[in-house]
């Protein structure tokens, strides 16, 4: 159940000042280096800039949250010397809000029901004409008459919804890659399973929440355009995006479980300290010199967005 006094918090800082820095984990698993540098950042570009710095838990998806990995995340992220304003969000606690978001999309006739399910999208988009990216949506739901939706509804498919792109491209320009520019698909705002999809949960948060930039992984920039343009279905004001660049690692993947020991556990259980993993992350960064152990303090009198690795680093053993 939600918990109203949350949604109050939420709104009470909407509109604060609409600058405000923030890290979103999804509750999957432990935080890995990556992660971890990104919040790093996260946290640098907030509060160099004097700006607020808060932290969301992603938990929509109860199948894939575990017990005990939000406790885990918080008490690395104090580890590696990060603080943040005011208490965590869950967005598992923000239900109504989003399902407000979805019923505004739906009464503008931004969205209809998607029947297919995922191999028939699949199956679809490797078609030989149109060739629209794998994941990408081609639209086959989007002109259905009412009784072809009555005979689906009646063939017991429970509908996702779908916002109706128009097939817009979204430009936008990035702090850290420049340009950035995507034709947006008919993507999903509610799963079939009636849980609000990240695309939409992400965008409502960062504006009830006052996110005035977004400091996130390299490899979210794709998603970017679709929240850009549900921004603007829902009148809400755009945060400014700054996507950092990743750990790999060493065979070029993002960096994973399969990687190894590449948690702060796993790492301390190898004798090595969050300072001295904060410590290979700033030099990842250009931010300390070999053999240095900089304070989070160290850190922000050093730090320049502008003069930040547009490169991904290869994770090897500090
Ligand atoms: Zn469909």
């Amino acid at each position: 159940m939600r918990d109203p006094s949350r949604q109050d918090e939420g709104n009470s800082e909407a509109g604060a000042s609409g600058s405000d820095g923030r890290f979103a984990p999804s509750l999957t698993g432990p935080l890995h280096l990556g992660n971890l540098r990104t919040a790093l950042l996260a946290w640098l570009f907030a509060r160099s800039a004097g700006a607020g710095f808060l932290v969301r838990v992603e938990d929509l998806d109860r199948s894939r949250v575990r017990p005990g990995v939000e406790e885990g995340q918080l008490a690395d992220l104090r580890a590696i010397g990060l603080d943040w304003d005011g208490p965590v969000v869950r967005q598992s606690e923000r239900m109504e809000l989003y399902e407000e978001a979805i019923a505004r999309l739906d009464a503008d006739g931004l969205l209809y029901p998607c029947y297919c399910t995922r191999a028939e999208i699949r199956a679809a988009a490797s078609a030989p004409h149109g060739i629209p990216a794998a994941d990408r949506y081609p639209g086959t739901c989007r002109e259905l008459t009412k009784a072809e939706r009555a005979e689906r509804e009646a063939a017991g498919r429970p509908p996702a919804l779908r916002v109706r792109s128009e097939g817009v491209r979204v430009i936008f320009e990035d702090r850290l890659l420049g340009r950035f520019e995507d034709e947006v698909d008919d993507f999903v705002v509610r799963r079939n399973d009636g849980t609000p999809a990240y695309q939409l949960a992400v965008v409502v948060d960062d504006a009830a929440q006052g996110v005035g930039e977004v400091v996130r992984g390299a490899d979210l920039a794709d998603s970017t355009p679709r929240q850009i343009l549900l921004t603007r279905l829902l009148g809400l004001t755009e945060p400014a995006y700054a996507h950092v660049p990743l750990v790999l690692g060493p065979d070029g993947r993002r960096l994973a479980k399969r990687h190894g020991a590449v948690t702060l556990s796993e790492r301390a259980a190898r004798g090595e300290g969050p300072e001295r993993i904060r410590a290979w992350m700033a030099c990842s960064l250009g931010l300390a010199e070999a053999g240095e152990k900089p304070t989070p303090g160290d850190l922000l009198g050093r730090f320049d967005p502008t003069r930040l690795p547009r490169e991904p680093t290869v994770w090897s053993a500090v």
